[in-house]
């Protein structure tokens, strides 16, 4: 029996919070339900300004302390930037992408612009959307750039490839078939300036050739999984299950994140709190997993 493979995805950008201890173990919990299923880690770190190796170390001798164990070598994605060529290759050769060259500021003047005339800004879930400047450039004009060196990202055209692949769905274990949105965050950034990927690439790409067949994670992620979806189907891969998690807040009612120092797991081992007691902070958002809003 092949059983369910799940997978937790960190990025090394510092020590592990217990907002990551929820995602871990929320994995952990869902591989071990069924016999046979596996648990995997990845380390995402495709950011070589951001990721550092001591955290990448730290991050293991956490999850060992808290119980869980996985499958070595893992996955490092900056170990594997031919595959995300490869598939950003496929996806060029499908005619869904085009070179962007936009800067930052570029892009943060046009909104301002389009602000005057605020229908021709579109508003994602995360913010305004890429507004489009490259998707009409002239096809031979913007090659000659990218062949003189121009730095410049690569996007999806997400209407192209949405023309393509027709209507999407995905299965949710929280909230049941999901109609894939495609559009929702814009013409995303496939490949990076800087880094020939990215994340939304990355995953899609990794989970599939890993064989995840259960894809878990907060969700601040759900939005994610509409374009995921796409990318999938654009590049003939298999569709896992999904389950988005609720989110640790802290007292304030917002998202744990990194600036709550003091929920760092070592911060918490240190305090003399064991795995057991983890898991009791954890339980209540990872309990409640079918119902968040
Ligand atoms: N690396 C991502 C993060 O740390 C998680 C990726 C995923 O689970 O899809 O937020």
């Amino acid at each position: 029996m092949s059983g369910i493979v799940t997978r937790f995805a960190p990025s090394p950008t510092g020590y592990l919070h217990l907002g990551h201890a929820l995602s871990a173990l929320f994995a952990w919990d869902a591989a071990s339900q069924v016999p046979g299923g596996r648990f995997l880690l990845r380390i995402e770190d495709i950011d070589p300004h951001r990721c550092r190796p001591e955290f990448d170390a730290a991050l293991r001798e956490d999850l060992s302390w808290l119980g869980l164990s996985w499958p070595e070598p893992v996955r490092r994605q900056s170990e594997h930037m031919a595959d995300y060529q490869a598939a950003l290759d496929r996806l060029g050769a499908l005619g869904v992408t085009y070179p962007c060259f936009c800067s930052r500021k570029d892009i943060a003047d046009e909104i301002a612009r389009a602000g005057n005339a605020p229908h021709l800004v579109a508003m994602g879930p995360e913010g305004p959307l890429y507004p489009g400047l490259c998707r009409h450039l002239d096809r031979d004009a913007a090659a000659a750039r990218v062949v003189a060196g121009e730095s410049h990202a690569i996007r999806l055209d997400v209407a192209k490839a949405v023309a393509l692949t027709g209507p999407l769905s995905w299965h949710d274990r929280g909230r049941g078939l999901i109609a894939a949105d495609a559009g929702l965050l814009g013409d995303v950034v496939l490949a990076r300036r800087d880094v020939p990927t990215s994340y939304h690439l990355s995953v899609v790409v990794d989970d599939a050739l890993q064989g995840v067949t259960l894809v878990t994670r907060g969700e601040d992620l759900f939005h994610a999984t509409h374009i995921h979806r796409l990318l999938q189907a654009l590049l003939g891969l298999p569709v896992p299950d999904y389950h988005h998690h609720g989110l640790l807040m802290n007292e304030e009612g917002v998202r744990l994140s990194k600036r709550d120092g003091a929920t760092a797991l070592r911060a918490l081992r240190e305090a003399g709190l064991d795995p057991a007691s983890i898991r009791q902070r954890v339980r209540p958002v990872s309990a409640n997993a079918e119902n968040f809003h």
